[in-house]
């Protein structure tokens, strides 16, 4: 065995403790990984700090890899509630993964795919089934080393698969989440088995400032940091998260409680607009340091002049024109369920140069009071985004309707697409009793109804049309125009009902205009009102492609009539 690395020794002794699954073409130290932990509480920006960092690896010229390491016992996030975790994001190969997937994706400007994502289901389903197939054969399959080995070989195989310079892995909760120990423990022996210079541990800790204090305190943060120490986890590098700016005397506290150098104790404060952040961590050195724990900081040299330029387009000037945009949906007391569209918007903002407001209205309330529809005057611009199931559904056709009647610019996405048919077909044709058939299995009119595949399909995960898919553009249209008049665009769906060709005509004779359909199919994916200030809706979901100052042009040109005011 000499001359082999700990790693090799491992993976030729099939029958020892050291159960790691090494995928083919792996070597160990051909990729450098950073390991991303929260201590204290969740909700404190670590999905944006990974995302960050991915950003300034990237910008140094790295070829980066995120991955996220969820906890939860669902396969994926495809059943998950948004009320409850936050929007379902969606990847161009159709995994319905965690929200900060589309951070990763919108920070890194690059397609992401199920191997970035892991979740403990996927790893317990990974191993029943090879148990069963007898891939354990004699064996009694434990937690260590079995489900260890089988989340760090998930790791490896995305670093064979993708040859990324770095892999930054973000651990989904806190440490010291009773979950999260399996996850952790991997970590801890990746580290072993990769050596104090291949992996780099960076934990986001919270310090606190009770008002009615009015210091910092860090006692929180230190215990949290040894609940980690004493998972065999050495830190190399802490960032303290705060409201506002933290002392000398409290890193000092920390890096004492840590074994954490002072200089590798970084202070992040809140910061208002999010694309800020890149350059506020380049500023502190945070990508330097972690490289330098790698030992790659002179290979990987940062590239300042374009980091400043990206972080300068993305600005908006205080005296910026501002619009009212309102966003019609059923979970509005939770932003994370739409923040993919508030990006979106955002994404807009610095284009544009011009600030976005979003308001939120509440569509099951104006079904109790439909009076208040009247009040949709007051915006510039209304989104109706997707949804499921009935609550609500009427104030969103009633929306859809309203903004037809009255001129004001409506952007209807998935739902909101389907929403604005039954409004025109209604209201325009005469179709008294049209309905989706998700709503109203037996309507008269069912205008929108399942996808002929959806029919024999019983379960409810992975089982929508999901992913990328291309939509074909109608030459002459408004979105044939707006798309730079290409023929095809790839966009990324989620949604189990469709426009029901049996009504493409009688809706088009009364001026409803489909400009974007399924390639070699009778599947209606944009409408558009051509003599409408702006009405466009579509079945796809753009806002999840729409990226850091390259805004989808469906959000763009929306904004773009929102800011042409007076004219209703
Ligand atoms: N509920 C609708 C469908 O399944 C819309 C889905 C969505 O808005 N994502 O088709």
């Amino acid at each position: 065995m000499k001359g082999k690395t700990l790693l090799e020794n491992i993976a030729s002794i099939s029958s020892t403790e050291f159960y790691t699954p090494v995928p083919k073409g792996y070597k160990a130290g051909m990729t450098k990984y950073l390991v991303i932990t929260g201590s204290v509480m969740s909700g404190i920006g670590k999905g944006m700090l990974t995302s960050s960092l991915c950003k300034l690896f990237a910008n140094r010229g790295m070829n980066v890899e995120p991955m996220k390491l969820e906890a939860y016992l669902n396969v994926d996030a495809g059943t998950l509630n948004p009320f409850r975790h936050g929007e379902v994001f969606v990847l161009d190969d159709g995994t319905e993964t965690d929200m900060d997937l589309g951070s990763y994706e919108r920070f890194l400007d690059k397609n992401l795919g199920r191997e970035n994502f892991i979740t403990s289901g996927l790893i317990y389903k990974t191993i029943v089934e090879k148990e069963r197939k007898g891939a354990y054969l004699g064996r009694d399959v434990q937690f260590i080393p079995h489900v260890t080995g089988e989340i760090k070989r998930f790791v490896r195989e995305l670093a064979v698969k993708k040859k990324p310079d770095i892999v930054v892995i973000e651990i989904g909760g806190t440490v010291g989440d009773y979950e999260n120990m399996f996850a952790l423990e991997a970590m801890r022996e990746l580290m072993y088995e990769e050596s104090s210079h291949n992996v780099c541990f960076l934990n986001a800790t919270y310090i606190i400032e009770p008002p009615s204090l009015g210091e910092h305190k860090s006692k929180a943060a230190q215990l949290g940091i040894r609940r980690l120490l004493s998972l065999g986890i050495q830190p190399n590098i802490i960032v303290c998260r705060s409201h506002t700016p933290i002392p000398k005397a409290i890193k000092e506290k920390i890096s004492l409680n840590s074994n954490v150098p002072v200089e590798r104790v970084i202070g992040v404060e809140d910061i208002d607009k999010i694309y800020e952040l890149p350059l506020a961590l380049r500023k502190k050195e945070l990508d330097e340091k972690i490289l330098e724990v790698l030992r790659v900081e002179k290979k990987f040299r940062p590239n300042n002049k374009e980091l400043i330029e990206w972080t300068k387009k993305n600005r908006v000037s205080k005296k910026a024109p501002s619009v009212k945009i309102a966003l019609a949906g059923k979970y509005t007391n939770v932003k994370d369920a739409y923040i993919s569209i508030l990006k979106a918007l955002e994404h807009c903002e610095g284009v544009l140069n011009t600030r976005i407001e979003t308001c939120w209205i509440d569509t099951a309330k104006l079904e109790r009071e439909p009076r208040k529809i009247a009040s949709l005057k007051n915006y510039d611009g209304i989104i109706v985004p997707g949804g499921f199931g009935k609550r609500g559904i009427e104030g969103k056709i009633a929306v859809a309707d309203y903004c037809r009647k009255k001129n004001i610019p409506y952007l209807g996405l998935c739902l909101g697409f389907q929403v604005a048919v039954i409004a025109f077909a209604r209201s325009v044709c005469k179709l008294k009793g049209a309905n989706s058939t998700e709503i109203e299995p037996k309507c008269k009119h069912a205008v929108i109804d399942l996808l002929p595949e959806q029919r024999q399909i019983s379960g409810l995960g992975a089982t929508m049309r999901l992913g990328g898919h291309d939509v074909e553009l109608m030459p002459g249209t408004i979105a044939h125009r707006i798309h730079g008049k290409q023929s095809f665009i790839r966009r990324r769906f989620r949604h189990r009902y469709e426009l029901n060709p049996e009504y493409i005509e009688i809706l088009s004779k009364h001026g409803m205009v489909f400009s974007g359909k399924a390639p070699d199919k009778r599947v209606m994916q944009i409408l558009e009102l051509p003599q409408h200030k702006f009405y466009m809706a579509c079945q796809y979901h753009p806002e999840f492609t729409s990226r850091p100052l390259k805004p989808d042009p469906l959000f763009l040109h929306f904004i773009k009539a929102a800011r042409r005011k007076h004219v209703r």
